[in-house]
């Protein structure tokens, strides 16, 4: 015989967490299961341990999805100052990195054991190391209470409510799995293509070859596809670009898209040449880029992209149409990415369930009654800088009234 809840929540990370909180409070019995030996993994390592838990910019344009309009109801009602309220209340401390970024001052683990807290104090009940073997709708009949039947490890469960909260596909190695794609096709579910975002670039050959042994230097930029355009830092890599500009721009870039890529951000190349030009005039090219830019990039910049050994010298001997040329390549610096480093490293996956088919302020199937599915499963994704876990508190807070 199934033990019976009101509402059964598969995945024990920021969407899960935060769901079966929400719905405990309302006094609703709930069972969360997680595969993994432990809950909120991916918030334990995030934000270099710190946890960068909300953004208090966070608007619906700081998110990717097929429909830019669905993730607009559930952040509006579980704002970044709801969960600060939270945070605050728990005593633990934090601070604004930069550009509204919010991160504890101590470590990530204050905010799983808050969660874990809060889900005591909900009577929540936990079941880590729990593998699901099948999900069943429930027939009616006398041996299903519910309309889901769960049969996991640790035994069979039902419940009028399931969601699915298991997440996308990055970083594998911390119990990751399309699950959450496959439990949504097994009812009938349209999932949206998958790929890795927030992830750092790769070169192929003569762009790999030209920065590798540059790899550590970085430099602030701005990051542009698609439309999409970040001024931050790029970090060369062994392998590629990252760095936080790349990895918001790798969101929005696919392979084949034209990646721009502006070395002097802030600044009108043509016009700072032309200056230099006027008030240094003997000083050689190379070394006034190399007052701009980290050295070292300059000079590669000069010997591969620019004028070759021309860049020995003075600026005063460069014609106009040639300024022009240089000042073009330093603005729209032409590096070819081959591809990304994908789930390995990705923060996050785009795409997932289509939001067509969920209820916006509630994250409920409209194909399934009592089905919920909320957090990065969803084809909802943020920006870098503590979206992606508003989306997941705010998402998971909605079906958490819900269920
Ligand atoms: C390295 C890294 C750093 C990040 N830093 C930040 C940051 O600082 N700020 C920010 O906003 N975002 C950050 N992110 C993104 C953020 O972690 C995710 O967007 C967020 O965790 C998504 O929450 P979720 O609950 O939907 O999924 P997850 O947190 O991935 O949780 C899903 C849970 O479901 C479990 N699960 C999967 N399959 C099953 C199954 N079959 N049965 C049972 N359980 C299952 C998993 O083990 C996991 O515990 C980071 C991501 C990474 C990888």
């Amino acid at each position: 015989m199934a033990e019976t809840f009101d509402a059964i929540v598969i995945g024990g990370g920021a969407a899960g967490l935060m769901c079966a909180i929400a719905a405990g409070r309302r006094g609703k019995r709930v069972l969360l299961v997680e595969h993994a030996n432990r809950v909120g993994k991916k918030i334990l390592m995030s934000g270099g341990g710190r946890c960068n838990f909300t953004n208090t910019g966070t608007t619906p344009a700081n998110y990717l999805s097929g429909n830019r309009h669905f993730c607009k109801s559930a952040l509006a009602r579980y704002t970044p100052w709801h969960f600060i309220e939270m945070v605050e209340r728990h005593g633990i401390a934090y601070h604004e990195k930069e550009l509204g970024q919010l991160f504890c001052d101590e470590s990530s683990k204050q905010i799983v054991k808050m969660l874990l807290d809060e889900c005591a104090a909900a009577g929540v009940r936990i079941e880590t190391s729990c593998s699901i073997e099948r999900v069943q709708p429930g027939d009616g009949g006398a041996a299903l209470s519910g309309n889901f039947h769960v049969h996991t490890t640790h035994g069979a469960f039902s419940a009028p409510a399931l969601v699915v909260a298991s997440g996308g596909l990055s970083i594998p190695a911390m119990g990751a799995t399309g699950f959450g794609y496959e439990l949504a096709r097994q009812f009938g579910h349209t999932v949206l293509p998958t790929r890795a975002g927030l992830v750092p670039l790769t070169l192929s050959g003569k762009h790999q070859e030209r920065l590798a042994d540059l790899s550590g230097v970085a430099l602030p930029v701005t990051a542009s596809c698609n439309g999409a355009s970040f001024s931050n830092f790029m970090l060369v890599t062994h392998r590629g670009i990252s760095g936080p500009s790349i990895l918001q721009v790798s969101s929005y870039w696919q392979p084949g898209d034209e990646l721009r890529i502006d070395l002097l951000p802030g600044l009108d190349a043509l016009e700072t040449l032309q200056a230099l030009q006027r008030e240094r005039p003997a000083a050689e090219l190379k070394t006034v880029l190399g007052e701009l830019l980290p050295k070292r990039f300059a000079q590669r910049l000069c010997e591969v992209w620019l004028t070759g050994p021309l860049s020995n010298r003075p600026i005063k001997q460069f014609n106009a149409p040639q300024l022009r040329e240089i000042a073009e390549t330093l603005q729209h610096w032409p590096l070819v990415a081959s591809g990304t480093e994908g789930y390995r490293t990705a923060e996050v996956t785009l795409g997932g369930v289509d939001t067509d088919e969920l209820s916006s302020t509630t994250m409920q199937s409209k194909r399934v009654p009592g089905l919920f599915f909320i957090g990065e499963v969803v084809d909802v994704t943020g920006w870098l800088g503590g979206y992606n876990f508003q989306w997941a508190w705010a998402s998971g807070h909605a079906a958490g009234n819900a269920v």
